[in-house]
C-alpha cells in the first residue's frame, strides 16, 4: 500500500478520537450505584439491556423514524421496564446519566499527540454522527473549534453518515476534489462505506477490521502511529 497525501483531514469524535464508550460505560457505572432500585441488578445486566434498546432506538433514529426525544426518554424508560424497574424514573435517569457522561470524556489512547501533530501538516475538521447539544459540549470542552476550520455535525444536517448529504456537504465546505479528501473513521458503515461511497479515501480505526472493511479502506490501522507514518505526518 502507498502511502497517502490527502489535502484535507476529516476526524470522527466518538471512538475514534474521543473514547465514547468507556464514557458511556463509565456513565451507565454511575447511573448504576445513583439509585437503589439497582441493588439486586447487576450492572452487567443494565450495560447489556441498555445496549439493545439504545442500538435498537439509534436504528430507529437514522431511519427517521423517531426524534432525539423519544430516543433520549425511551432509552431508559425500556431499560427500565426490561429490568423490572419503575419506569417512571427514566426521567432522573436520563438527565442523571447526561451529567455523569460528560465527566468520563476522554481521548482515545494515542489520538491526541497524533492529533496534534497532524494539524502542523494538514487541514482538519471534524464529522460526527450525534446530537448537536452534547457533541457541542463535547467540542468545547476539548477546545476543537480551535483546532479544525470545519465542523459537521449530523443533526444540523439532518441526516446520519453514512447518508451521501452528509458527505456531500462537507466537501462542499472543503471545496477540493473528493480524491483528496481522507476521513479517519471507526464505523465500517458510517465512516469507511460512507466515506468511500462519497468518493474519499479512508482510513479505518479498528482492532478488529473483517474482509469487507479491508477490501475498502484506504488504510487500516489500530495505533495512531500508523497513522502517522501512513500519511506522513
Ligand atoms: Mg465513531
Amino acid at each position: 500500500m502507498s502511502d497517502l497525501k490527502p489535502k484535507f483531514i476529516y476526524f470522527d469524535l466518538d471512538d475514534t478520537l474521543l473514547n465514547h464508550k468507556k464514557a458511556e460505560q463509565n456513565g451507565l457505572k454511575d447511573v448504576h450505584k445513583h439509585f437503589e432500585e439497582f441493588n439486586d441488578i447487576s450492572l452487567d445486566s443494565l450495560i447489556a439491556t441498555y445496549h439493545t434498546i439504545n442500538k435498537g432506538l439509534w436504528e430507529e433514529y437514522g431511519r427517521g423514524e423517531i426524534d432525539r426525544h423519544i430516543l433520549h426518554r425511551r432509552r431508559f424508560e425500556e431499560t427500565f421496564i426490561e429490568l423490572g424497574i419503575s419506569a417512571a424514573l427514566y426521567e432522573e435517569a436520563g438527565k442523571v446519566y447526561m451529567n455523569y457522561y460528560r465527566n468520563h470524556w476522554e481521548w482515545i489512547s494515542g489520538a491526541e499527540e497524533a492529533f496534534d501533530r497532524i494539524r502542523e501538516t494538514y487541514n482538519v475538521g471534524i464529522i460526527t454522527n450525534g446530537f448537536a447539544e452534547t457533541q457541542w459540549m463535547k467540542i468545547k470542552q476539548f477546545g476543537f473549534e480551535e483546532m479544525v476550520s470545519q465542523i459537521v455535525i449530523s443533526e444540523e444536517i439532518g441526516v446520519m453518515k453514512p447518508h451521501h448529504k452528509i458527505f456531500d456537504h462537507s466537501t462542499e465546505l472543503v471545496g477540493i476534489e473528493r480524491s483528496d479528501i481522507l476521513y479517519v473513521g471507526d464505523s465500517l458503515t458510517s465512516d469507511v462505506e460512507g466515506g468511500k461511497a462519497a468518493g474519499w479515501k479512508v482510513a479505518w480505526y479498528t482492532s478488529n477490521p473483517d474482509k469487507k472493511g479491508r477490501e475498502l479502506a484506504d488504510i487500516v490501522f489500530n495505533d495512531f502511529e500508523e497513522l502517522i507514518d501512513r500519511i506522513k505526518a
